[in-house]
């Protein structure tokens, strides 16, 4: 097979061996978690250890995992308006991703965006002075600011943010999703009241995922039936998957120690394109960002032709812009940034994450001197 470098982990990282493993063996275990018998007991068990494991990511307790399909359903669960009874009012801000964006249970009347930085990251000046509108015995304040954007690995302020929100006596939810086993998480040190992860992102499996809870938090289920979950989530859990996102949340935590090296690597992927292109434009460099994210764009060259160009010289990117349907839409990370939409179609991420190493990064920089020389070559020959 022809060499390929896979630069996409923000989209999905690959699974890990030790995962694959892991849930291959788990596909094994006969019983369904909730029968009493011992196959229902040694699925509960697997089901219990990979609790441990997911909440020890992010300093929680067990019992304060709630297991979901996966991202998306997290954040859905996560804005489903808390257990409790009181009228909440939402606020969002505007580079989430389009999970958190949907709303969850708010409507349009009921939430709020707050705007980002030209660098991406969250304005906490108008959060906290819209919150300061809220009136005791009013609406109760849902706050979702993400750990990490996905598009250009910008971190946010969530422990500052925390500290707005609980003083205006609202909750925070952080989609944390792009940050595990990339940055250090404490739900306690971020102040979260809800985290949202997902195995897929740090070498486990597609389709499972997790809302923990801070100490005390409660959530209203938005599927109900069974007790599974206590009675936060019901269905029949999905044990290989499960076992699976246990195996890679612990070495996604081990892998913490890697992170310098992957910020090496990401820094030297940016020098090249920088001397390959000098006109090249890094989203988000000048704010700390996870280390394996880069979004780069090279100002008149569009970002499919480069992803495309990409792929056939064997390097696997993502448009920076959103690609869910296949479709590449204009990305609202980058117009809530007021980048230009020229120059936003230009943007590309090349995301770095477990196995990437140097014979990657000079494989995509020999790729991209390839293709700009090509383009350039083709822009001369149109003119
Ligand atoms: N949140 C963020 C920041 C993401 O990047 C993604 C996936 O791209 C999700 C949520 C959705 O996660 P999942 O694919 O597990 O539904």
């Amino acid at each position: 097979m022809n060499q390929r470098a896979y630069l996409d982990h923000n989209a999905t990282s690959p699974l890990r061996p030790e995962v694959r493993e892991a849930v291959e063996a788990a596909l094994s275990l006969q019983g369904n978690p909730s029968s009493v018998h011992a196959e229902g007991r040694a699925a509960r068990a697997a089901v219990e250890q990979a609790r441990a494991k997911v909440a020890a990511l992010v300093g929680a307790r067990p019992e304060d995992v709630i297991f979901t399909s996966g991202g998306t359903e997290a954040n859905a669960l996560a804005l489903a308006a808390p257990a409790g009874g009181d009228s909440w009012h939402c606020y969002l801000s505007a580079i989430e991703h389009p999970s958190v964006l949907a709303g969850g249970r708010f409507h349009r009347e009921t939430t709020t965006l707050i705007p980002v930085s030209p660098d991406g990251v969250a304005d906490l000046a108008v959060l906290a002075e819209k919150l300061e509108k809220h009136k005791p015995g009013g609406w109760r304040p849902l706050v979702s600011l993400m750990a990490a954007n996905n598009e250009t690995g910008a971190i946010q302020p969530v422990a500052d943010a925390a500290q707005i929100v609980h003083e205006a006596g609202g909750i925070l939810h952080s989609d944390a999703v792009q940050s595990a086993g990339r940055m250090p998480l404490d739900i306690r040190a971020l102040g979260a009241d809800m985290v949202t992860l997902s195995a897929h992102k740090i070498g486990g499996p597609k389709g499972v995922g997790a809302l923990v809870l801070a100490e005390g938090v409660s959530v209203e289920p938005l599927i109900k039936g069974g007790g599974q979950e206590r009675r936060r989530r019901a269905g029949t859990e999905n044990v290989p998957g499960i076992v699976g996102f246990g195996v890679a949340a612990e070495l996604a935590a081990a892998e913490l120690s890697r992170v310098n090296e992957i910020a090496e690597l990401r820094d030297s992927l940016e020098a090249g394109v920088r001397g390959l292109a000098a006109d090249t434009v890094i989203f988000s460099d000048r704010v700390p960002r996870l280390p394996n994210t880069s979004a780069i764009a090279i100002p008149g060259v569009k970002a499919e032709t480069m992803v495309i160009g990409l792929d056939l010289a064997g390097v696997a990117v993502s448009a920076g812009s959103a690609c869910s349907s296949g479709k590449v839409e204009a990305s609202h990370v980058l117009a809530a940034m007021g980048v230009a939409p020229e120059l936003a179609q230009a943007a590309i991420r090349i995301s770095l994450g477990f196995g990437t190493g140097n014979t990657d990064i000079q494989y995509c920089l020999s790729a991209l001197a390839g293709l700009i020389k090509r383009l350039k070559k083709d822009a001369k020959e149109a003119a």
